[in-house]
């Protein structure tokens, strides 16, 4: 039986600015009956806090600290693998705030020498200047971060270059690939697991996506549920290799389909 859920966002629980109907009652009752969850996202452009204020307008209860983004995920992974060392970021205020409170020095890149890390994120912003200063530090030696490798960013108006078109421009550029944090890696799931305490085994990642979501759990030997609510449609997942171990048509199903399991 499970007892903690790792939970995606866009496609989930909501579609842009489109609340999915069932999402907040869904996320109510696993409080209510004592299950654990986070809400993992690949999102690193916003700040937990802003997350969790989105997500009470909608109508969702959940704390800035049931959020993990990539950005939190790539903090927590330059801990383990380069605790103190000087980075150069590219990114939003999400991933700046993220860096700075695991207490990180930043560096403005101007001389590649002085970085040690280019981590690289989503950044609206982004000019060649902050680019060049990327790819010049990964050329001197630096080692190469992506929160995340999506490539388009789902938009009201299409969609756009995501964090992963940055990286791979930087890819590009330097010949370099960089260790992705998000999923589909199993890098943010272990972060998860062990921020949130949660054990591999009784935990249970939710999500839309076949090629984020489902697989950032088989990677990280997670048990897998696939919605069709967002990205992946039941037509595309019946004939991927990439099979989750669960799927349901609607988060009221799940919340079904675990009440029957008892
Ligand atoms: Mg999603």
């Amino acid at each position: 039986m499970y007892k903690s859920f790792l939970i995606d966002l866009d496609g989930t629980l909501y579609r842009g600015e489109e609340l999915i109907q069932d999402a907040p009652s869904f996320l109510a009752w696993l409080r209510d009956e004592g299950f654990s969850f986070a809400i993992l996202t690949n999102n690193s452009t916003r700040t937990p806090q802003q997350v969790a204020e989105k997500l009470l307008r909608m109508g969702f209860y959940v704390t800035a600290e049931e959020i993990f983004t990539s950005s939190l995920a790539t903090a927590e992974y330059l801990k383990t693998k380069h605790a103190g060392k000087r980075i150069y970021p590219i990114g939003e205020e999400g991933l700046i705030e993220a860096l700075q409170k695991a207490g990180y020095s930043l560096v403005d890149g101007e001389n590649p020498q002085d970085v040690e890390v280019v981590v690289s994120g989503l950044d609206r912003e982004v000019t060649y200047e902050k680019l060049a200063r990327g790819a010049l530090a990964i050329r001197a030696g630096a080692a190469f971060i992506a929160t995340n490798g999506d490539k388009a960013l789902p938009t009201e108006r299409g969609f756009l270059p995501g964090a992963g078109s940055l990286a791979g421009l930087l890819s590009i550029t330097t010949g370099v690939d960089p260790t992705v944090v998000g999923k589909p890696s199993k890098i943010i799931v272990e972060m998860a697991l062990n921020r949130f305490g949660f054990k591999q085994k009784e935990s249970l990642i939710i999500g839309d996506n076949l090629h984020t979501d489902i697989l950032a759990g088989k990677n990280g030997g997670l048990d897998t549920l696939l919605l069709f609510t967002g990205v992946t449609t039941q037509e595309e997942a019946e004939t991927s290799t990439i099979r989750p171990t669960y799927s349901f048509s609607s988060l009221t199903e799940v919340r079904q389909w675990l009440m029957r399991k008892g």
